[in-house]
């Protein structure tokens, strides 16, 4: 039996919280009915922030303002040159306050402070990526349709966009939409998670002092049914950019269809990494412990499913198993925590519940397990299972938690049915030192991203979504400002026209 975990209080907990009101207009307001949405520390237990709750009636002043912005005022009027020098602005404040920001970050969500901070410098690079998309991006012509005819194709921004997102990684996703957006000249409502809102209105507050016109970017704190529901049918709304669970996203790609709006859609995933016995096995090994227990397993990227060859099953796993008991769980804000807290209590007692089922069903639990104990917050303990078959809810479901399903395999046909049965296609790893066998994986899973030996690495360059039920569309990648367009066509004629329809 281990010894219950010593979570310190952090400064933090003796202070009142930290109070946040909703952006809308330029303006910070509280939410009309007085009504406050009040978010616990996930790993020390304390209240740490509390957001102004938005319901329709703020849902409707944001969509105004951001009409309004849209219609009348000069963001999509503004030259790519002044749009970019204000991303990067934001990214520069951003960097200034990149500590503050992921502190909140840790505090709201659980993560470990390091991984925080590499979060934030990631989202700083993407918020320089897109100011550098916005100065590119055009449109064509068309000089070949006769003499008389120039065809021109203008990419436009879109007009208001609904940006929602989900709590895992709670400034960098909005960071995968937001710079985009406003890079087109776009105006947006955005509504972070409600259990982490906190570093979205610090985003906020750094777009103003940017100096982003009032009324392009309005945040809203508050529950998905009341803020995000709105936010995805309100007939001023374009597109909406959402990424969430497969569950909600489904919910909210119906009800947009009912006016017609594009959504793109980052889903939930249920990725494998696949190890062949010539692969560099000692790799290997740290990347399924890290694919399966970075973010806690709070990850749609999680390597959640370890598919091993069987002739080096034995062996790879006690490495594996080792690896884990090295990883360090514990207080989110330890510079040396590389697992940190669930981020709560109900969540925490669903991933425990898959382990109780694939335990039930026939699996057995290799390492870990349960709840830890501790003084404050909730902790699981990294799980490993084994014995797992493909007909099991653990390998086929997100579970969304540390906890990692091990599949064996003896022919690469095996591996790639097992990686792809699952209705989920976000992405996937492989591990070998062939060539062959490295581009047949790559070439043969249906997912958006594969990682070659190596594992979730991620730049701003590479387009990311998902196949089959991970999702629509691409975020990142040189298209991603396109995006936010729509295309409009404009056909010049020179001269007296000809060819009458009637006479
Ligand atoms: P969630 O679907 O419960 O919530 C996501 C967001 O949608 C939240 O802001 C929530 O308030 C809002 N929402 C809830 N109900 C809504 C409704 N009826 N209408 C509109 N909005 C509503 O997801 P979560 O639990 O916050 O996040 C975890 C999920 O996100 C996992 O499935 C994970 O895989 C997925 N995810 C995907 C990616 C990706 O890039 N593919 C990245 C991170 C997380």
């Amino acid at each position: 039996m281990n010894a219950p975990l010593n979570i310190s209080m952090p400064a933090e907990a003796s202070k009142a919280p930290k109070a946040y009101k909703l952006l809308i207009d330029g303006k910070h307001v509280d939410a009309r009915d007085g009504r406050t949405i009040a978010r616990n520390s996930p790993g020390h237990g304390f209240t740490v922030s509390r957001y102004a709750q938005a319901g329709e009636a703020e849902v409707e002043a944001a969509m105004q303002a951001a009409h309004k912005a849209f219609e009348t005022g000069p963001w999509p009027r503004t030259k790519a040159a002044e749009r970019a020098a204000i991303l990067l602005k934001t990214a520069d404040l951003i960097e200034a306050q990149l500590e503050d920001i992921a502190r909140l970050d840790a505090l709201e969500s659980g993560k470990p402070i390091a991984q925080a901070r590499g979060e934030i410098g990631g989202a700083i690079d993407i918020w320089r990526y897109a100011a550098s998309l916005a100065r590119t991006l055009h449109g064509e012509s068309y000089a070949n349709l006769g003499d008389a005819m120039l065809g021109v194709v203008l990419r436009e921004p879109i007009s208001v966009v609904s940006i929602i997102t989900p709590w895992n990684f709670p400034f960098l996703i909005v960071s995968q939409k937001l710079p985009f957006a406003l890079a087109a000249g776009c105006t947006a409502v955005v509504k972070p998670s409600e259990m982490t809102s906190a570093s979205t209105f610090v985003l906020g507050d750094i777009l103003m002092q940017a100096g982003l016109p009032a009324g392009v970017v309005n945040i809203l704190a508050g529950l998905g049914a009341d803020v995000g529901g709105p936010m995805v049918s309100h007939p001023l709304v374009e597109m909406v950019s959402f990424t969430g669970s497969t569950r909600v996203g489904k919910m909210t790609m119906a009800s947009a269809a009912q006016s017609l709006k594009k959504v793109s859609m980052e889903l939930g995933g249920k990725n494998g990494q696949i190890v062949f016995p010539d692969a560099d096995l000692e790799a290997a090994a740290d990347a399924a412990v890290f694919g399966g227990f970075f973010n806690a397993g709070e990850c749609c990227n999680a390597g959640s499913r370890l598919i091993v060859h069987e002739a080096i099953a034995d062996d790879f796993l006690a490495t594996v198993k080792a690896l884990t008991a090295m990883v360090t769980v514990g207080d989110p804000l330890d510079d040396r925590t590389k697992v940190g807290a669930m981020i709560s209590a109900d969540h925490l007692t669903k991933v425990a519940g898959y382990v109780a089922v694939a335990a039930k069903d026939g699996s057995n639990v290799y390492c870990g397990g349960g709840q830890l104990a501790s003084n404050a917050g909730q902790y699981l303990d990294p799980t490993i299972i084994r014995g797992v078959t493909e007909d099991m809810a653990i390998a086929r479901e997100e579970v969304f938690g540390p906890v990692l399903s091990v599949l064996t395999f003896g022919s690469i046909e095996k591996a790639l049915h097992i990686a792809n049965n699952t209705p989920y296609g976000l992405s996937a790893g492989v591990w070998s030192a062939s060539i062959d066998t490295c581009m047949s994986v790559a070439r043969g899973v249906r997912s958006g991203t594969v990682w070659v030996n190596t594992f979730m690495e991620g730049f701003p360059e590479l387009p990311f979504g998902g196949y089959k039920q991970s999702g629509i569309g691409r975020e990142l990648g040189k298209r991603a400002v396109e995006d936010y367009t729509e295309e409009k066509t404009i056909q010049f004629h020179r001269g007296q026209r000809t060819g009458w329809w009637v006479g």
